[in-house]
Order: structure tokens, then C-alpha cells, then sequence
């Protein structure tokens, strides 16, 4: 058993039977003073939801000296009884016997008072707002689906592998890259009027990963199953409540699973965490079920029940040209599908998580299969209702004439990408996978609006702050 510090609160409101010689330490809620010389101090410590409500006698020895300090935010240690509570709605509260005092909060300064605040307004203090209920609830299941990706993978016998931050590879224009470099900016060295990377730290242009797809090809095609969970980086501006320029990416990729294999895994991976969230976080999904979005419960149910509908990207396409939706950018075969049609075929026609594949191969990167009809590749999409595009995979191309005639046809430079070629020279196999963005998952699961709010300390275009 490890050393106990303290009792959580989550472990005393569990509590079986009434307990004496309880420690609690946490953070003023509330506090209400009765005519009967008594306090009620609601006491939080992020365990779980719900606070302990703390009932002090005024005749208590500790308490004259705590008093002044009991205000919303401050901190204290409380030892005493749990006892039950003769009070409505809660099962327990705790007696004190003694009251101290870690840190007091000025109580016309802090600036969670108010009950409610926006969100725009809590985003300029990352520093408070995790303590609010809001931003608990969704760090608890932030970091239960993290939990959850680990077990899912782990169980299915997947290696985490851990692939680099600093790259020079932009995994064929996923997104745009930050650059990485020691070079003096105000005077960096030039060659013919170029920037010469070469006395740069790492001797070449380098950036932060846009993706560690290649790098995870490389271990699928050694160890057969891996996964990879870590922060990823993209620099396009795109301001909308669906794009970080940090966010964390998971992306498995297995050897000898063509692209049917990879959709059976992604619709059995996002089932898999969706239910384990709605077994494991009850309390803070009925929390984000009553406040922030009151059909959560039934949407995540929902998805766990039916099966993904699956359609080719040409049939997609019909679909939303015989439509009379009124959309934004118009359709044709070989454009991009926009977020409104995605949301289109997934919320008006099926009402349910839609796979989208077999695209143009005009449109995807040169590393996917492709198909028999050589106009389209085997790559695919998992849009979710309210959110779109929570997956992109693909079944990678692993015949090396076709690789480098692709690569030609989209200009890269075969020389670059010698070690991705030897992979196809040496022991090629079919393999896929599929890249799932982690704070869209949360988003989607919470039924938070932006993904600002998804993340401790959100990066987006003009704010790296805190
Ligand atoms: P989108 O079209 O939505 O910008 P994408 O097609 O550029 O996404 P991929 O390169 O396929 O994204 O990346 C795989 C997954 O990573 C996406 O399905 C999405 O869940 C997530 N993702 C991509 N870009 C971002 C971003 N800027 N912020 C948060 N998540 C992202
Ligand atoms: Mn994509």
C-alpha cells in the first residue's frame, strides 16, 4: 500500500460506513455561516466532482484563527469524522475537529467568485481555471481516455513507440511545420543568397513532427503492431474551434493489415474508449451531460451501439451533389470534402459516425496504396456527428515501382526518401494505419465547443502564453 497522505475526497464519499480520524485538504468552494454557530465549508480537491461538505463549530479551538481565511480558494487542512449527513442531497459530511489554514484567497480579488464565467474569460486565467468545475471534469476524462488508449492498445499486444519532435521530415505537406533552429535570426548565415542551413544545430532545415507516421512504418515493419501517443505540431493558421498548433496525435500503424483491417480497428478503438469512458467517468459525464451539452450521454451510446456507416468517397460525392442542402463550396468528384459536408453526411444523412474511403489519388499523399482503378487510393476518413474529422488513415503503398512513379508524379525527390524506399526493397509488406487527434476525441466526448478548452495550456495562432 502506498504511504496516505491524506483522504481523498472521491474515497470518503465512496465510504461504506462513518469513519473517524479523517484528513482532508483541498480548496474552499464555499462557505455559509448558520445563525446556530456552525460553518459550512464545501472543500474540493480535485479528486472527483463533488466537493466534502466540511460543518465546523464556531466553538472549535482552531477556529477563531482559521476563520478570516475560510473564503472560495483558499486552501486548508480539515481533520475530523466522517459522518452521515443529516443534510438533503449528499450522503456524507465531515465533522471537524480541527481547521488549518495552507493559503488563504483574498476574497474581493479571486477571480473565480462568480459561479459562472465564460469561457473566453477563463482561457485568460489557465492558471486558475482548472479549478472550476468544468475544467476538472474534463482533465479527469482527459485523462481517463489516455488511460484508455494505452489499455486498448497494450491489450491488443501494440508497442508504444516514441518517435522524434525534431524532424526534417514533413510527412508530405500534413500540415505546415515550425521550424527549429539556433541560427541568429538577425543575422543568419547566408549562401547564394539562401539561408545556409548548414551551420544550423543540426546541419539542415529541421522542425517539430507534423505527424510520426514514417517514423511508426518503419517499426510496423519490424515489430508488426505498434502505436504511437505523443504532441504534435502544425503551423496553419486556422483559427477555427477544431485546430490547435499543439496538439497530441495517436497513430497506430500494423503490418499486414490492408484498409478494411484498419477501419475495423478504428470503429473498435473510438467504441472501445467511448465506452470505457461512459463506465469509468459517470459522475463527470452527467455533469457534461446537464451543462454543457445535453444529449452527450445519448450520442456517446449511440455511437457505441450502431455500426459505422461506410461509404466510397465517389458515392459521397453523389450524395452531396443530389442534396439541396446549401453549402459553402460547391462539389465535385476530385475536390476536398469541406467540414459542412462532412458534417452533412454524418449528422443529416446518416445521423451516425460515417467512414469515408477510396479517395481521389490526385488529392492524398503519395505514400497511400493505390487502388486497382489507379484513379483512386486507399485511404479513409472517421467523421463524427457535430465535429467531422476525428481519423485519417490510409493503407500505405508498399510496391516500390508504384511508389516512385507516385513520388515522380508528385515531384519529390526519390533521394530524400531513400530509407522510406528501402522499407518496399526489403521484406515490403501490406500494412496501415491511421492518425485519431487527441483533443478532438476529448471534445467530441465531452460536448465542449472549442478545443481550447479541451487542452491544460492551448496553443493557437498569437497565444503561447500559458
Ligand atoms: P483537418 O482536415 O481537420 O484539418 P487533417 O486532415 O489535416 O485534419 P490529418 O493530417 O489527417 O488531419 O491528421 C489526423 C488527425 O489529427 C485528424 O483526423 C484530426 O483528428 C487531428 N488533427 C489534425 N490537425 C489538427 C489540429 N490542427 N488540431 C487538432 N487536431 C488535429
Ligand atoms: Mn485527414
Amino acid at each position: 500500500m502506498p504511504k496516505k497522505m491524506r483522504d481523498k475526497v472521491k474515497d470518503l464519499l465512496q465510504q461504506e460506513e462513518e469513519q473517524s480520524g479523517v484528513l482532508v485538504k483541498g480548496w474552499v468552494r464555499t462557505r455559509r455561516d448558520s445563525k446556530g454557530g456552525f460553518s459550512f465549508i464545501e472543500i474540493n480537491d480535485g479528486s472527483c466532482l463533488a466537493g466534502i461538505q466540511v460543518v465546523a463549530d464556531h466553538k472549535l479551538e482552531s477556529y477563531a484563527s482559521a476563520s478570516p481565511h475560510l473564503h472560495t480558494g483558499s486552501c486548508v487542512a480539515i481533520k475530523g469524522n466522517l459522518v452521515v449527513s443529516p443534510a438533503k442531497g449528499q450522503k456524507w459530511e465531515l465533522q471537524a475537529s480541527e481547521i488549518s489554514v495552507y493559503g488563504s484567497a483574498d476574497a474581493e480579488k479571486y477571480p473565480l467568485q462568480k459561479k459562472q464565467h465564460s469561457f473566453e474569460f477563463l482561457r485568460e486565467i489557465a492558471h486558475l481555471r482548472p479549478r472550476t468545475n468544468t475544467f476538472g471534469a474534463v482533465m479527469r476524462v482527459r485523462n481517463r481516455l489516455a488511460y484508455s488508449i494505452h489499455k486498448f492498445f497494450q491489450d491488443r499486444g501494440f508497442v508504444y513507440l516514441h518517435t522524434p519532435i525534431i524532424t526534417t521530415s514533413d510527412c508530405e505537406g500534413a500540415g505546415e511545420m515550425f521550424q527549429v533552429t539556433t541560427l541568429d535570426l538577425s543575422k543568419p548565415p547566408v549562401n547564394d543568397g539562401k539561408i545556409d542551413y548548414g551551420h544550423d544545430f543540426f546541419g539542415e532545415r529541421t522542425g517539430l513532427t507534423v505527424s510520426g507516421q514514417l517514423e511508426g512504418e518503419i517499426y510496423a515493419l519490424a515489430l508488426s503492431d505498434i502505436y504511437t501517443f505523443g504532441p504534435t505540431f502544425r503551423a496553419e493558421n486556422s483559427n477555427t474551434s477544431r485546430h490547435l498548433a499543439e496538439f497530441w496525435m495517436v497513430e497506430p500503424e500494423m503490418a499486414f493489415y490492408e484498409l478494411e483491417d484498419d477501419m475495423d480497428l478504428a470503429e473498435e478503438f473510438v467504441k472501445f474508449l467511448f465506452r470505457d469512458v461512459l463506465e469509468n467517468c459517470q459522475e463527470d459525464m452527467e455533469f457534461f451531460n446537464k451543462r454543457i451539452n445535453k444529449t452527450i450521454l445519448e450520442t456517446l451510446r449511440n455511437v457505441v451501439d450502431h455500426e459505422f456507416e461506410r461509404i466510397h468517397y465517389s458515392d459521397a460525392i453523389h450524395l452531396l451533389e443530389k442534396s439541396s442542402e446549401k453549402f459553402i463550396y460547391s462539389v465535385e468528384w476530385g475536390c476536398n470534402l469541406q467540414s459542412e459536408h462532412e458534417r452533412y453526411l454524418s449528422e443529416k444523412v446518416f445521423k451516425k459516425p460515417v467512414i469515408i474511403y477510396n479517395y481521389p489519388e490526385e488529392i492524398k499523399p503519395f505514400y497511400m496504396k493505390l487502388n486497382e482503378d489507379h484513379e483512386t487510393v486507399r485511404a479513409m476518413d472517421v467523421l463524427l456527428p457535430n465535429l467531422g474529422e476525428i481519423i485519417g488513415g490510409s493503407q500505405r503503398e508498399d510496391d516500390l515501382d508504384v511508389l516512385h512513379k507516385r513520388m515522380r508524379e508528385k515531384e519529390l525527390d526519390p533521394e530524400e526518401y531513400w530509407w522510406y524506399l528501402d522499407l518496399r526493397r526489403y521484406g515490403s509488406a501490406p500494412h496501415s494505419g491511421f492518425g485519431l487527434g487527441f483533443e478532438r476525441l476529448v471534445q467530441f466526448v465531452t460536448g465542449m465547443e472549442n478545443i481550447r478548452d479541451v487542452i491544460p495550456f492551448p496553443r493557437t495562432p498569437k497565444h503561447a502564453k500559458f
